[in-house]
């Protein structure tokens, strides 16, 4: 059969692979050899926005096709990089230049949803290959039914049996419960809100404070992110200024053995992460901190307040720790330490 074009590009977080996903891989295997499914939001921590981690996503879309077909999907991965489209972008064309052998014959398959897919658009070079909306599916409705209880979720008009299949069997894994309970938390939080004359712009502090190839991390006691790493920090107080919010929330959830002057003499950078999407309690902008502490022993931190745990993490292994990073907190890190 002579194909259109050697592959196919499509990018997506499939959470979870509905309909209008499969619609979309069968109209790109219609007209390329080979399919390149980017699972993308890899390596970000379980949340009601991405339950799924790429392996299980990876599971759930090859059991929508038999094996001739398979051998036709190629799954690759990418990592988000929240603060550079460039990073992402220069990932993606790493991976399809390697996949296909530097081919000039590639598409890239989607469907414009709404402003979120923009990104479709940074790929000049690949021949755009516009998808229809399937029948309004939506992956967002789809969760909320899901994490909410309700039960009209399995509409079987919406999901391919085999992921329907598969979400009955999370349904009774405990991670499936943690998940429901944040879907609770949030939604209460935003509904404590909505008296509110204007959609609330919340300001929160971190600290990254290192020490001698380590950095100091916290274990979040209750949702959203419940068990999750994260930065010392939180929502400053009305009358503090940031880094006073940020001195206060460190000692409060470590408990760190070093004076105040101390550590606001060791401030050596400070940095705004505002992308709209980086919590999913609204919108809330972080202002972080880079402290630098002198090399030496680790000051002792025990965690309390919202933390119900304080360590030095070894730098190197940050990487390896990753999908258990709270909100943007590992590119917030990353930001700093990669400073040149
Ligand atoms: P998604 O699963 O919501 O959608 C995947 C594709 O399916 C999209 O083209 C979407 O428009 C299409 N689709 C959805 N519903 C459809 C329907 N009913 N009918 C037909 N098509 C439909 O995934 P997404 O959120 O668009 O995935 C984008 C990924 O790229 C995310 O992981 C995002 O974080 C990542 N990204 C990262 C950066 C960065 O890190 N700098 C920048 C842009 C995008």
């Amino acid at each position: 059969m002579n194909y259109k074009y050697s592959h196919c590009v499509y990018i997506g977080r499939f959470q979870p692979f509905h309909l209008g996903h499969l619609y979309t891989v069968e109209k790109a295997l219609q007209l390329s050899e080979v399919v390149i499914v980017f699972l993308g939001s890899h390596q970000v921590a379980p949340n009601i926005k991405n339950p799924w981690s790429s392996e299980h996503r990876q599971s759930m879309i090859s059991g929508c096709f038999d094996a001739a077909t398979q051998n036709r999907i190629i799954f690759a991965y990418a990592r988000d990089r929240l603060y550079s489209d460039n990073l992402w972008v220069s990932d993606i064309q790493k991976q399809v230049e390697m996949i296909t052998d530097a081919s000039d014959s590639v598409a890239i398959i989607g469907h414009q949803k709404d402003n979120s897919s923009y990104y479709l658009d940074l790929f000049p070079q690949w021949d755009y290959v516009p998808v229809d909306n399937y029948q309004g599916l939506n992956a967002t409705a789809i969760r909320t039914r899901y994490f909410s209880g309700s039960d009209n979720w399995k509409q079987s008009s919406q999901l391919p049996p085999s992921v329907l299949n598969d979400l009955k069997t999370f349904q009774s894994d405990p991670e499936y419960q943690r998940l429901c309970e944040e879907w609770r938390f949030i939604q209460q939080y935003k509904e404590s809100w909505s008296v509110a004359p204007y959609p609330p712009t919340h300001v929160t502090v971190d600290a990254v404070v290192v020490q001698s190839g380590h950095v100091l991390m916290v274990r979040r006691k209750a949702s959203p992110g419940k068990g999750l790493v994260a930065l010392p920090g939180g929502f400053i107080d009305q009358l503090e200024t940031l880094e006073n919010g940020m001195i206060r929330e460190l000692r409060e959830e470590t408990g760190i053995k070093v004076p105040v002057p101390v550590l606001q003499g060791s401030i050596v950078g400070r940095q705004v992460f505002d992308n709209p999407d980086r919590s999913l309690r609204g919108r809330t902008i972080t202002h972080a901190f880079f402290i630098q502490l002198k090399s030496g022993p680790l000051p002792r931190v025990k965690g309390s307040d919202d933390a119900d745990k304080a360590w030095w993490m070894s730098l190197s292994s940050l990487e390896k720790d990753e999908p258990r990073f709270y909100e943007d907190h590992f590119h917030i890190i990353q930001h700093f330490i990669s400073q040149i």
